[in-house]
């Protein structure tokens, strides 16, 4: 029994609500031994909106029966109505809809008996409404009758019974929270009634301020207790720690997906910006010789120029291969490569300082940050003589070749070194080359400060 006696006792008029307390989910007694239950929660709601303390006793079914009959200020929180119980009790207004239905075993296999059948064994809670109902609609049947639903339900899943007649909500929530939600199987919706308050019969006063309480619930309020126990009913069916769990697994799952894809894009950015590093290169560079190509080089001047502070110069070497049809014509346009690639890693290694590259077929630039005229001239003869003096030897053949050179530093161009271009440059430095080539080739041409068109040097 949930009371303070010594407190009700002292308080004879305080109204006192009595029902199971093993009646889940309408009342029951928690493990801290609180009331709780949708009926509960309704009583509460009356307490709330009629200004009047309210005290539950919660007993076994039986002795909620027996509590009432002694009479007083007290009110069964929720029953059905039938004419037994009009003997001593009167029936306020109706609360809820409950479903009384037959429940069998669920076995395979056993479903050829047929319910209800005489002499079938059904379980029910003791004085309940289950069990007068039984006797009226199905005297056939032998009732065996359990004190409350904890024990009925118990009996049930320890096979001590084949069929019980209970509440739909009450049955369903009993098998759920057992981890047996189909241990049985609701064979037959017996009826549909609703419960209703009742005071001790005869209590007139009692049964109108209980009607007149009732109305002043609003009808939200009642929704709202409904589907708060009509939901946690099944939510108390799985252990507490499930759902935090489930969400924190799929936060986890949700931020290591996240983290997954953000790797992944990462490591696929690298590859894509590698890929395209290599297209760069490619494009900027000539396949034979590995230097830069006109293309590269446009990269490496506009690169360079910016750098470059005002006094200083830019120098050009712009190198053609003299009668290199001829050593085609003699050795085969292969050796011709091999020599195209050797004096392309000569120049390179000869080079400490700028860039290198094959501006097409037989023709190569060297470009000089910060070069004098003096330095230029140093650089280009060093490279003419180098060459002449070599022998290309492959495959037992011994090439000599030698090379016409067109040298110019930006100040033979321009005074503003931010206006000078690539082009004008190297036009400048193509047309020296050619002068070398009309003097006889195996020389070095180098423009006057004033004109790009008169020589000032002659190797
Ligand atoms: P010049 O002294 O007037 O420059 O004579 P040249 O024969 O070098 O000049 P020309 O422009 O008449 O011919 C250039 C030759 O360079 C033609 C071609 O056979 C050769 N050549 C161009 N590109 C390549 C190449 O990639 N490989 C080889 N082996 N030869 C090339
Ligand atoms: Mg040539
Ligand atoms: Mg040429």
């Amino acid at each position: 029994m949930w009371a303070d006696d010594a407190y009700l006792s002292e308080k004879k008029d305080i109204l006192v609500a009595t029902h199971s307390s093993v009646w889940k989910p309408y009342s029951y007694l928690s493990d801290s031994g609180q009331p709780k239950g949708l009926l509960i929660d309704f009583w509460q709601a009356y307490a709330k909106y009629n200004h009047e303390p309210i005290q539950f006793v919660l007993l076994d079914w039986p002795e909620t029966l027996s509590y009432m009959r002694e009479g007083g200020n007290r009110v069964h929180a929720g029953l059905l109505r039938s004419p037994e119980r009009e003997r001593f009790l009167d029936f306020a207004t109706p609360i809820f809809n409950i479903n009384g239905s037959l429940y069998v075993q669920n076995q395979p296999g056993s479903t050829d008996t047929k319910p209800l059948a005489a002499g079938q064994v059904v379980g029910v809670v003791a004085e309940s409404y289950e069990s007068s109902f039984l006797a009226k609609h199905y005297p056939q049947v032998e009732q065996r009758s359990f004190v409350n639903n904890e024990d009925l339900f118990a009996a049930a899943l320890e096979g001590e019974i084949q069929a019980l007649v209970a509440d739909s909500q009450v049955a369903n929530f009993y098998f759920l929270t057992q981890g047996k939600p189909l241990a049985f199987v609701a064979e037959q919706v017996l009826y549909t009634r609703p419960i209703y308050a009742a005071v001790p019969k005869g209590n007139q006063a009692l049964l109108d301020e209980i009607r007149v309480g009732i109305s002043h619930i609003p009808s939200e309020e009642l929704l709202r207790i409904k589907q708060k126990w009509i939901n946690t009913e099944r939510v108390e069916a799985y252990p507490d720690w499930l759902i935090p769990t489930i969400v924190i697994m799929v936060a986890l799952s949700a931020v290591a997906y996240i983290f997954f894809l953000k790797r992944m894009v990462y490591k696929r950015t690298v590859a894509l910006r590698q890929a395209n590093a290599r297209l760069r290169e490619f494009a900027n560079t000539d396949p034979l010789t590995q230097l830069l190509n006109r293309r590269g080089l446009e990269g490496y001047f506009s690169r360079l120029k910016p750098k470059l502070q005002r006094q200083q110069e830019m120098g050009l070497i712009l190198i053609d291969l003299d009668h290199f049809k001829q050593v085609n014509d003699k050795y085969g346009h292969m050796q011709g490569d091999k020599v195209l690639v050797h004096l392309a890693s000569y120049l390179k290694r000869v080079v400490k300082h700028g860039a290198v590259a094959r501006l097409g077929g037989e023709e190569f630039c060297v470009l000089c940050p910060a070069t004098s005229l003096d330095e230029m001239i140093d650089i280009a003869n060093h490279i003419r003589c180098d060459v002449a003096d070599s022998v290309f030897e492959f495959d037992g053949a011994e090439i000599r070749v030698t090379v016409s050179i067109g040298a110019i530093v930006s100040s033979d161009v321009t005074d503003d070194i931010a206006s000078l271009d690539l082009d004008t440059l190297t036009h400048a430095a193509d047309l020296l080359m050619y002068r070398a080539k009309d003097r006889g080739r195996n020389q070095v041409m180098l423009a006057s400060s004033q004109s790009v068109t008169t020589p000032i040097a002659e190797a």
